[in-house]
């Protein structure tokens, strides 16, 4: 591998040529005309315009056009990163029929992992409890209310392909069955093109955990232990922590192997996460993500391992141990404790919305412990309405969990950004809060504490 492409914007696309350049491998950035000023362009070797006439997030997505970039300037593997085209099947099958490296799983997996009811049946079949849910899709509210009576409230009606906390609706009695089908579904179709939902029992208070994986093409399946991700706000993390303070040893174990289980199971390549919601002793499959995901780093840090790095060698037929040189499974070392706080250009007191204009003052932490991954933060810089608001992901690592907090609450405390509102002082509010300080917050922590609005 000499060239790759990184089809993505934004910190990820930084993210991916940084791996690239420690490799010597040359890097190709594409940009939509809207972000002919995004850092992701200037950091990438040669950079090309993408989706010439097409919407901005249309832009990225516009596969024949990223196909032709690469081949006009040489690559020979694209990386997909997160979001965009990262789970897309067609694009991932371009590529293959371009002779150009998916630097991803491979598309068996990917159309397994992509619809929720496939991963499930795998997740059974590999031996590993998920969700108890209906059979398969559900096509009609009485389906839904069926299943109410059966098992009982509350409950959860999903979109089959979704993703990102999108087309979920929770339901606690038949009235907000009936509703909750309908949305779901209209939500699912605009979000996801595709409007198939099906129902599982609501996990009244859980904790979302998940476990980072890497597989090669040898038959190595390991895993680089778990992530906290129980602070979301609507079903979508804020706050990520590494390893779970709240579990035990013994616990980790379980549930570090189930995932490695399923996806040896499946003989996965590449890096994929397994989630799974853990309720008390019991912990329940949701969902396969096989890609890279956003927080990613927190891993790094508590293992050491560069996970991009892995990617990008295993997608060249690289061996894990005897190539890359990660350790065998045993051998691989969790030391301290890593938070990731997802820094937005959102209003907390407007609801969240997200904001735009200029940065006009951008000042950021440092020193020792404090890892930035940045898109688009620094003076000057217009942020734009067109694509997701995440502008700065700041992570701390500490040899314990009290001491990155303590790190992760100076680091918040040392940020200035100015002209374009953003998060902080609600993340602030969360880090600072007693239950997250317990490792004890569950995934309703944000939804059910106002004094975090405050
Ligand atoms: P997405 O793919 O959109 O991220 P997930 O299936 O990973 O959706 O779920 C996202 C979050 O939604 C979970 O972390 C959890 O907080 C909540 N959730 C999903 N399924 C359930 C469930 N059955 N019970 C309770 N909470 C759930």
């Amino acid at each position: 591998m000499k060239k790759v492409l990184v089809a993505n914007r934004g910190e990820i696309a930084i993210r991916v040529f940084r791996a690239c350049t420690e490799l010597d491998i040359r890097t190709v950035g594409i940009y939509a005309a809207e972000d002919e000023n995004s850092m992701h362009r200037f950091k990438a070797d040669e950079a090309y315009v993408v989706g010439k006439g097409k919407r901005p997030i249309d832009a990225y997505l516009d596969i024949e056009d990223i196909i032709r970039i690469a081949k006009d300037s040489g690559a020979d593997a694209i990386h997909p990163g997160y979001g965009f085209l990262s789970e897309n099947i067609e694009f991932a099958k371009r590529c293959q029929e371009e002779g150009i490296i998916f630097i991803g799983p491979s598309l068996t997996h990917l159309d397994m992992f992509g619809d929720k009811l496939k991963a499930k049946e795998t997740a059974l079949a590999a031996g590993i409890k998920p969700v108890p849910g209906s059979d398969g899709p559900v096509n009609s509210v009485q389906e839904v209310l069926d299943f109410g009576e059966k098992h009982g409230y509350p409950l959860m009606i999903k979109a089959t392909l979704g993703g990102g906390g999108r087309g979920m609706r929770v339901a606690y009695n038949e009235k907000e069955a009936k509703e909750g089908y309908d949305r779901a579904k209209s939500e699912a179709k605009a979000a996801f093109g595709n409007d198939e939902v099906y129902v599982e029992k609501y996990i009244a208070n859980p904790k979302h955990i998940e476990v980072q994986i890497l597989g090669d093409s040898h038959g190595n399946v390991i895993h680089l232990f778990e992530r906290d991700c129980s602070v979301q706000r609507r079903h979508q993390k804020v706050v990520e922590v590494a390893p779970c303070v709240s579990m035990s040893d013994s616990q980790r174990e379980e549930i570090c192997q189930a995932a490695v289980q399923i996806m040896k199971h499946v003989g996965y390549i590449n890096a994929g996460t397994v989630e799974f919601l853990v309720e008390g002793d019991h912990f329940y499959f949701i969902e396969v993500n096989p890609r890279v995901q956003v927080e990613h780093t927190i891993t790094e840090l508590i293992t050491g391992i560069d996970i991009v790095i892995a990617q990008l060698l295993i997608a060249d037929g690289k061996d894990l141990h005897q190539d890359i040189g990660i350790p065998h499974q045993k051998d691989i070392e969790l030391r301290g404790s890593a938070i990731q706080c997802r820094i937005t250009t959102e209003d907390p007191e407007n609801q969240f919305l997200p904001d735009t204009g200029k940065i006009d003052t951008y000042r950021s932490p440092g020193g020792l412990g404090i890892r930035l991954d940045v898109g688009n933060g620094y003076a000057g810089s217009e942020i734009t309405p067109y694509f997701d608001s995440l502008l700065v992901k700041v992570c701390t690592f500490g040899t314990d969990f009290d001491k990155s907090v303590q790190k992760m609450r100076r680091a918040l405390k040392e940020f200035r950004i100015r002209g374009v509102k953003t998060n902080i002082l609600f993340l602030f509010n969360v880090i600072n809060h007693p239950v997250f300080q317990s490792g004890q917050a569950k995934t309703t922590f944000i939804d059910t504490t106002p004094e975090l609005f405050e």
